[in-house]
């Protein structure tokens, strides 16, 4: 294991499971209904690439890049960096996905965003879902799995841009953290980095 490390929170297997469950709840769902998958970057680029290779109907994929200023203290403004083209979202059905459901601000922005553009219907996947931490009404549609108030990394989850190539789920160090000043941090009692 990586010495910055903890623990693993969810390792690879546990990770391809839940994958295969949910990969195979979305395909009951959008069986016969052309859809797009949007991507929230950077964050959830290897979980959809790992997800769609067990969707086997067809679909569409789009990326959108979201980030809010978490480290600044109040409430992340959330800021849209990069919107699909007009005609990849307008009349289609998306399935909207992140890596992880924290405050839910990003996701309910993001998913009224989509609908503003004329989308036919928005549904939510999340690899990480951390109901605890909820700040605004949200609930995805489907999530992997629910997690604990405490920071993870890996698998598409990073901290100060790092970490996110690891095969699995982890909890940082909490010393590392602190280190670099991010007393802030979820798991430490407020809100934190991405
Ligand atoms: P929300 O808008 O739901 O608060 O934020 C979701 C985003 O916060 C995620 O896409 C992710 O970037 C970040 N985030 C929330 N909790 C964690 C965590 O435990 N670890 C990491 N690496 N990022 C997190
Ligand atoms: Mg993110």
């Amino acid at each position: 294991m990586h010495k910055d490390l903890q623990r693993i929170l969810l390792d690879e297997s546990e990770i391809r499971a839940a994958i295969e469950r949910v990969a195979g709840e979305v395909t009951a769902e959008f069986e016969g209904r052309a859809f797009t998958v949007v991507s929230v970057l950077k964050g959830s680029i290897l979980f959809v690439a790992d997800l769609i290779r067990h969707i086997p109907i067809q679909l569409e994929l789009a990326f959108v890049g979201a980030s809010s200023y978490r480290e600044s203290t109040v409430s992340g403004e959330l800021s849209i960096e990069m919107l699909p083209a007009d005609g990849e979202i307008e009349g289609r059905e998306i399935l909207l996905i992140d890596d992880i459901l924290d405050t839910g601000r990003t996701l309910s922005r993001l998913s009224e965003e989509l609908h503003r553009r004329g989308a036919a219907s928005v549904k939510t996947c999340v690899f990480l879902d951390k109901p605890s931490r909820r700040a605004v009404a949200m609930q995805a549609d489907w999530r992997c799995f629910e997690v604990e108030d405490e920071f993870v990394v890996g698998y598409g989850l990073d901290y100060a841009g790092r970490y996110r190539n690891l095969p699995f789920v982890a909890v940082l160090k909490p010393q590392l953290l602190l280190a670099d000043g991010v007393e802030t941090a979820p798991g430490l009692g407020g809100r934190g980095a991405r």
